[in-house]
């Protein structure tokens, strides 16, 4: 027997000469545990030395003697004492100490007499026994084992004897042994439990290796002898915290590594907390993995920004010239052509068409990407879609000789809320594929009420042709966008593939599904659904009730309007005139909450950004008080921006409506007069495109207006300025060849200059400017009208120097 084991047994000795002088007094419960503890450790230092031995570690042979799985005292009665060891392989998990088991409860009964017999012998002839039997184990199986009666270190004179077992075979044995085994290799962490003083009790993990260290090291010693004084700042509150109760976990770095803490209280059955558990876990290269991530993330969005700049900037390069093209194209239309020549021109025409179809696609789908599509939220009628769709489809199924039906669901609602125009959009898009890849058949579109609830309702939209249909294999790329274009979509899109791709994008942005059932050769059904709100009748007539400029409905209506902008003033006072309100202009926030404390309003126009007190702020304050004069008075927020975010923010904070700046008189008429609850006389339908300006043709200066380019460019400043530069060399170009051609009369190269810079001058919200330009191009090129050209070409010239030092001024740094 081994020295170190001759030790154990004596100390055992000793423990059951104690455990016999406990029971012999009153029973004492905590005692018991302490050595039931003092057993386990040992028992552990036993499986330890085990681990160490066996084959696991090190291919070596060990000594049976240190192979137990328990240790167990019986009295002469063979009823347990004391055990101590893996209770779970016992049929009955209840050892304690009110009730005495027999030992030969939990033997096979084959086995039971042999092992009464062993224990008699052992007894009487006081030499020690090794038996063989089958012991009943906790998952109901038998399991062989090996059972030694050891006599020698039996304490008889107090009827004490000492039981060792070992299992023969069992799986779970060696699963336990695995258990310490990993507990102790853990890779790159180490767990710690700790008592109340900062004393490790028990220890796993290889990490502290990495520093000399071994688990042996910490065990009975306290963490402020382990660890140097710039280490114990820093884990110190993870261990104090968990003493304390708290569960806590963070990152601390050691030595150039990186280590993830977590420390919990371990408490007793009265929730008291009686030890410390911490878990410290190298992170050093995930840390690394994740800061590459995010270098790789920032770099892709980077990329990502690159490419929507670059089809922003692209897309508006190619407008430009191509608005040129189709202009010309239109020019030359009208000259004598012969036959060839019309041809040709027709050729022209369609190629350019649909090249800046293209283009405004493109830069929908760029910003649908970047979340920049404003949905409307208004009622309309799904009726008068479908009339329109039949005008439209009917022309194109009858050109390629295909029938056409539309299929209303009767329970449809006559008048829904959300989106007509996005709705309109996707049910286009799919019926112009449905045409575009049908060549003989029928195309139909299919409304059917899925799911309806009171305020609800829920509306499949079906699109079918008898078309070429799609193959599976080409089924699952049939909705990505042309970013994915260099998968199998090449091959399945002929065209741009950006159609679907939206239909998509839009779908989802109207929180709805869309999916496809196709067979080759048979033809393909594409199914929208998408959940509206339900509206009255009511509510859309007032939506579409337009009033009649002439009538003046607004005549002597008090209407304060603040907007800090002299340019907004005046054209505001303009239409405020025109309309015959009683209104008040005031040129920030301040001014008008001083006026709206005094002064009760019918309605009241804010601009939204505004020094001193905002527009938000203004209604705010509008609100604040449920007794003010104004509080119930109507607000309409003036912006330039058309983010949907900032659009319900501002009706969040309180506004009734909104107007997009720069905005078209009988918009802002309308949209006053439906806010005041105006009724008008004679309801008549009035054009609503024509910008007020125009027919006055009284130049007012523009606002340089670099919202659309700030969308586009985002937060880089690079290209934000590149644009404006290019923007000011053409502009700089424009002026010498006007300044030259008016010298010599040259009003051809006048109007094609003119026509050339509209759409750049549109851009930058020149709307004044450019109407001068579509005049000068109009007189110049079509009526040859040359007497008004010079005094308007002077006049233009004026201000685009006046644009060039707008643009200067509206760089940034
Ligand atoms: P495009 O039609 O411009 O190529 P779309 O995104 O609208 O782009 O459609 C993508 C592809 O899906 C088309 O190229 C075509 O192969 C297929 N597809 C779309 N609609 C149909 C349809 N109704 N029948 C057959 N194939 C279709």
């Amino acid at each position: 027997m081994p020295t170190e084991y001759r030790k154990f047994d004596k100390r055992l000795l000793n423990v059951s000469e104690a455990i016999e002088k406990l029971l012999s007094e009153e029973e004492n419960t905590s005692e018991l545990e302490q050595i039931e503890s003092w057993l386990n450790t040992q028992l552990g230092k036993i499986k330890l030395q085990r681990i160490k031995e066996s084959n696991i570690l090190k291919d070596q042979s060990y000594d049976r003697n240190l192979w137990q799985d328990g240790i167990m005292i019986l009295n002469s009665a063979m009823e347990i004492i004391h055990y101590s060891g893996f209770k779970n392989y016992f049929s009955s998990s209840t050892f304690n100490y009110s009730r005495k088991f027999k030992f030969t409860e939990f033997i096979h009964d084959t086995d039971r007499e042999s092992f009464e017999e062993a224990f008699s012998h052992a007894l009487s002839h006081l030499k020690n026994e090794t038996i063989e039997i089958d012991l009943k184990t906790g998952v109901g199986n038998l399991n062989r084992c090996e059972l030694e009666i050891d006599i020698e270190s039996s304490n008889i004179n107090s009827d004490r004897y000492i039981l060792y077992f070992r299992f023969m075979e069992s799986n779970d044995i060696q699963a336990f042994d695995y258990q310490s085994i990993v507990f102790e290799n853990l890779p790159d962490m180490d767990v710690y439990l700790y008592d109340k003083d900062y004393r490790y009790i028990l220890c796993g993990g290889r990490e502290k290796e990495k520093f000399n260290l071994n688990n042996s090291d910490f065990i009975g010693k306290k963490m402020f002898d382990v660890f140097d004084k710039q280490t114990q700042r820093r884990v110190f509150p993870f261990y104090n915290k968990a003493l304390n109760g708290e569960y806590t976990e963070g990152e601390v770095r050691y030595r150039e590594n990186v280590y993830y803490i977590v420390a919990a209280p371990v408490k007793n059955h009265q929730s008291k907390t009686i030890a410390g558990i911490l878990i410290s876990q190298n992170v050093t290269n995930d840390k690394l993995l994740e800061e590459n991530l995010i270098k790789s993330k920032e770099q892709a969005q980077k990329a990502d920004k690159a490419k929507s700049i670059f089809i922003a900037n692209m897309s508006h390069e190619i407008r430009t010239p191509l608005n040129s093209i189709l202009g010309f194209t239109e020019q030359l239309e009208k000259t004598e052509l012969n036959q060839k020549q019309e041809k040709l021109i027709n050729l022209i025409k369609n190629a350019s068409d649909h090249l800046l179809y293209l283009v405004t696609e493109i830069v929908f789908l760029f910003k649908l990407g970047m979340d920049k599509v404003y949905l409307e939220n208004i009622p309309f009628s799904v009726n008068d879609i479908f009339v329109e769709l039949e005008e439209v489809f009917s022309q194109q199924t009858e050109k390629k000789s295909l029938d056409f039906e539309i299929i209303k669901d009767k329970k449809l609602p006559q008048v829904l809320r959300g989106d007509p125009f996005r709705l309109k959009q996707i049910l286009m898009n799919l019926l112009v594929n449905a045409i575009k890849y049908t060549d003989k058949g029928k195309i139909t579109l299919i409304c059917e009420v899925q799911k309806e609830t009171k305020g609800r309702a829920e509306v499949l939209f079906k699109v079918s042709d008898t078309g070429i249909g799609i193959s599976d294999k080409d089924l699952p790329y049939i909705f990505d966008v042309f970013e994915q274009g260099n998968k199998r979509t090449e091959k399945i899109r002929g065209g741009a593939g950006l159609g679907l791709g939206i239909c998509n994008r839009l779908v989802n942005l109207l929180k709805g599904d869309i999916w496809v059932e196709s067979k080759l050769n048979l033809g393909s059904t594409f199914f929208v659904s998408l959940p509206f709100k339900k509206a009255s009748v009511d509510q859309l007539k007032e939506r579409e009730q337009q009033f009649d400029l002439a009538e003046k409905l607004l005549k002597g209506k008090k209407i304060l309007l603040a907007d800090d902008d002299d340019h907004n003033l005046i054209l505001a006072e303009m239409l405020l005139k025109n309309w015959r309100t009683d209104y008040t202009l005031v040129k920030n926030g301040m001014e008008a909450i001083t006026k709206l404390s005094s002064e009760k309003f019918d309605l009241v126009l804010l601009d939204i950004h505004m020094p001193e007190k905002d527009g938000v702020q203004v209604v705010k304050n509008m609100h604040s008080d449920n007794t003010a004069i104004n509080y119930k008075t109507p607000a309409v927020a003036l912006t330039a921006n058309a983010l949907k975010s900032d659009i319900h923010k501002y009706l969040k904070a309180g506004f009734d409506d909104y107007v997009i700046k720069p905005f078209k008189e009988n918009e802002l008429y309308n949209k006053l007069c439906n806010i005041l609850g105006i009724k008008s006389e004679e309801i008549k339908k009035t054009n609503q495109e024509k910008p007020p300006m125009e027919e006055k043709s009284i130049y007012t200066e523009d606002k340089f207006n670099v919202q659309e380019l700030k969308k586009a460019a985002g937060n880089d400043n690079s290209f934000y300025n590149m644009m404006l530069d290019n923007f000011i060399k053409n502009a700089g170009t424009m002026l010498k060849a006007f300044n030259s051609s008016l010298k010599i009369k040259n009003w051809q190269e006048i109007g094609e200059k003119a026509h050339k810079a509209i759409p750049s001058f549109k851009f930058f919200g020149l709307t004044n400017l450019a109407s001068n330009f579509e005049k000068i191009e109009d007189l110049a090129l079509r009526k040859k009208h040359f007497e008004e050209l010079p005094e308007l070409t002077n006049q233009t010239i004026l201000e685009i120097e006046k644009v060039i030092k707008k643009a200067e001024t509206a760089k940034t740094e």
